[in-house]
């Protein structure tokens, strides 16, 4: 071992002492023992693989479902003179072929991919030359077909993991239920009895969880103004109902910018350096937002964070909550619950789960239609597949996105491209998507998660909402 744990702590990351479970992890981590980290985001779980990173022999491989993400800790690594690197499709092959001799040379400490980075088999061969210590697998939850953000590629991680000759394993997330937990033990393919779990807890003191029941949209209005502060966030699911909320804001002279996903990069940047207060102007502004906003916000003093509408899960809710009050101080959360909003989540579940017919006729119509596609681009499948509705149903963007992640599509299939979509079928439906069951029973799960944040929303009291919460991940 080249160096000691707080010594690394201190002279590379400048911290003074360990937080929470970071020492007991990094011990065990460091003894080849398996492990689950479960620690609200902005813990610190990085530090977890980091530090024995620089202790051990060889590379730590970093599993992580963002290529966004990636380039912010690398970037951070870098400064603190730590060999990190990560590779992606946002490289040039002239660059990416550079850092994969760096891998096979062992040049690298920290190397951080996605798990669809082993469908390539230049870097299979790269990382089969190279000796990997340590495998991390970040925002762990996205490996359980339970969890959210469910990629097909996190299925292949004990196959993935036997390919790197079965390192010490450490996986990490902010929120997991028991059942989400076992599946990532599962789907690592780790013996339950091996695996040291280490739950940090999901109580945030300084936090207040409130729910206010507005009798209509006017009550809510109303709300969002008594509650709202500048640093505020105040949370839409639908960009058409943030705006139905900024216009009165708006008349009402009350100061606030608005965030979502049909802004530009540079309006979106824009309003995130006024929330940071990179801005040029000095007060903070209350931000309306979608659940777009939160990647990267990094801010401390957050003191109260708003959901005008309901989102779609008590995960979501709590992730979502968890930017308040980062600097320890009182916060509050409200949840403003509308039973009609409810079916906003419906319709989203149902556009989230398409059936096996549907999934065929898509296949079919890519297959056969082609020459019309090209021509009229996603507008003629919307039409031959949903009738009238097309305008407003996304079961297609679902089952586009959910063909290309089994690699039906191409991975270059530019499917998000309305006009000129290039949609290639390179694979065989998957039993996944074909199966009613399995189908079904996704379905359903998604029903209950809506449901738990439905009860929550009826609970009397801030302790009784925490106490739920903490049965509900399994404190
Ligand atoms: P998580 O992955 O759990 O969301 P990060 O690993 O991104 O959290 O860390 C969040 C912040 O906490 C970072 O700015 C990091 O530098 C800081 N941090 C981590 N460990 C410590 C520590 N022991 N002492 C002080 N700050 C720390
Ligand atoms: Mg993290």
């Amino acid at each position: 071992m080249t160096a000691e744990p707080a010594d690394l702590l201190r002279s590379t990351f400048g911290h003074e002492s360990f937080r929470g479970h970071q020492q007991a992890v990094i011990d065990r981590v460091l003894a080849g023992g398996q492990t689950l980290v479960l620690a609200p985001t902005g813990s610190g779980k990085s530090l977890c693989y980091q530090v024995p990173a620089l202790c051990l022999p060889g590379v730590t491989l970093v599993l992580s479902p963002l290529i966004a993400l990636m380039k912010d800790q690398v970037d951070a690594l870098t400064r603190r003179g730590v060999a990190a690197t990560f590779i992606n499709a946002s490289l040039s092959r002239r660059e990416r072929e550079a850092r994969y001799a760096g891998l096979a040379r062992g040049d690298h400490k920290l190397v951080y991919v996605t798990p669809e980075r082993f469908r390539k088999a230049d870097f299979c061969d790269a990382i089969a030359r190279s000796t990997v210590s340590l495998l991390a697998v970040d925002e762990a939850h996205c490996v359980s077909q339970w969890g959210h953000d469910f990629r097909p590629d996190y299925s292949r991680l004990a196959e993935i993991r036997t390919r790197l000759g079965n390192p010490t394993t450490v996986a990490l997330t902010a929120t997991a239920t028991p059942e989400v937990q076992a599946d990532i033990v599962a789907q690592l393919g780790l013996a339950p009895a091996d695996v040291e779990t280490f739950h940090e807890g999901i109580d945030r003191p300084n936090l207040t969880l409130e729910v206010e029941e507005p009798y209509d949209t006017d009550a809510k209005l109303d709300a969002v103004q008594r509650l709202a502060q500048p640093g505020t966030i105040v949370y839409f699911t639908l960009i058409k109902t943030l705006r139905t909320f900024s216009e009165p804001l708006r008349d009402a002279g009350f100061p606030h910018l608005n965030y979502h996903g049909d802004l530009d990069r540079f309006q979106r940047r824009g309003v995130q350096d006024a929330f940071l207060g990179n801005g040029m102007s000095g007060d903070t502004p209350c931000v309306l937002a979608t659940n777009a906003f939160g990647m990267g916000i990094d801010k401390a003093d957050i003191r109260a964070v708003i959901h005008a509408e309901l989102p779609n899960s008590l995960e979501s809710y709590y992730q979502e909550i968890g930017r308040a009050g980062r600097d320890g101080s009182p916060s509050t959360c409200t949840l403003l619950y509308d039973q009609r909003d409810l079916a906003t989540q419906m319709e989203f579940l149902r556009w989230a789960n398409p059936d096996a017919g549907f999934y065929e006729r898509v296949v079919h119509l890519i297959e056969h239609d082609h020459d019309r596609i090209h021509g009229d681009g996603l507008e003629h499948l919307r039409k031959q597949l949903l009738g009238k509705r097309w305008k407003h149903d996304r079961r297609l963007d679902t089952a586009l996105a959910m063909l290309e992640r089994h690699g039906v599509l191409s991975p270059d299939s530019a499917w998000r491209d309305e006009d000129h979509p290039r949609l290639e079928l390179v694979g065989e439906l998957p039993a996944a998507l074909l199966d009613p069951v399995a189908l079904a029973e996704k379905l359903r799960r998604g029903q209950e998660k809506l449901l738990a944040l439905v009860n929550y929303a009826k609970l009397e009291s801030d302790v009784e909402r925490k106490a739920y919460l903490n049965d509900y991940f399994g404190v």
